[in-house]
């Protein structure tokens, strides 16, 4: 019977390695899961593929796999990214959960003139991430970026990369299908100023796009957009 429980473990995977579980990782399995010694779990780490591995050893804070068969080969994922303004909690948490869902390969927040996010957590971030990778059977976790203002964010660009600007409100046409690098930018909950949408438009990586006449709440903004890419990208 194929394990149910998939964990993201960042460690190198091959036949018979030893590894730790993480932090949190023990009381999941034997706390939560009702899991013991010889009990099977699916590791990944985003690089090795999926491996069948049986729990070694287990206490209330530690817990060790052997790892056994490779069970997935790592396949190429889509090259896209999202790039959003922070929300509040709860609206962020979902972006980041389901951008994880929809392949994004890094998650990028950028402080905009209106983003009202007094903090970042980041690792709040990665592990939102890492448990969405390990429901939806991705091999893989996005890379989580630390913030970066706007215009910096603009200023330092990989220029191959295209930037896929969601600007409510603007004459822009649909998105299209893209191939090769691609990121999704999409506003704050106040949207993006006339300046910022202006200082994007001199940029010829950044590609405005309209999502449709109505205005969408940031949240829903990056999935639908998100999804468009993904589809387009095959990925
Ligand atoms: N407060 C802004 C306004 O009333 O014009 C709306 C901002 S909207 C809530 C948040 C972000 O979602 C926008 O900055 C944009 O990136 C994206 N968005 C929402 N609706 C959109 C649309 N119809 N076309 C393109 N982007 C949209």
């Amino acid at each position: 019977m194929t394990p149910s429980i998939r964990l993201y473990v960042p460690a190198p995977l091959s036949e018979g390695v030893k590894i730790a579980a993480g932090d949190g990782q023990a009381h999941y399995l034997g706390g939560v899961m009702r899991r013991g010694v010889g009990d099977a779990v699916l590791l990944f780490n985003g690089t090795d593929g999926e491996w069948r591995a049986t729990i070694a050893a287990i206490k209330r804070d530690r817990a060790t796999f052997t790892v056994e068969a490779q069970t997935r080969p790592q396949l190429p994922e889509p090259d896209l990214w999202l790039a959003f303004a922070p929300l509040k909690r709860d609206a962020t948490d979902l972006v980041v959960q389901k951008a994880t869902e929809l392949g994004a390969a890094a998650i990028l927040p950028v402080i905009t003139a209106r983003t009202n996010a007094a903090r970042v957590n980041t690792e709040r971030f990665a592990a939102i991430a890492a448990e969405a990778a390990e429901q939806c059977e991705r091999l893989s976790v996005p890379r989580i970026a630390e913030p970066v203002a706007f215009e910096r964010l603009l200023r330092d660009w990989p220029p191959e990369r295209r930037l896929v600007l969601a600007a409510e409100r603007a004459e822009a046409g649909p998105i299209r299908p893209v191939t090769g690098p691609v990121a999704l930018m999409i506003g704050p909950e106040g949207g993006f100023t006339p300046q910022e949408l202006d200082l994007a438009a001199r940029h010829p990586f950044v590609h405005m796009v309209s999502l449709g006449p109505r205005i969408l709440r940031a949240e829903t903004a990056a999935i639908v957009g998100l999804a468009l890419l993904q589809a387009s990208s095959g990925g």
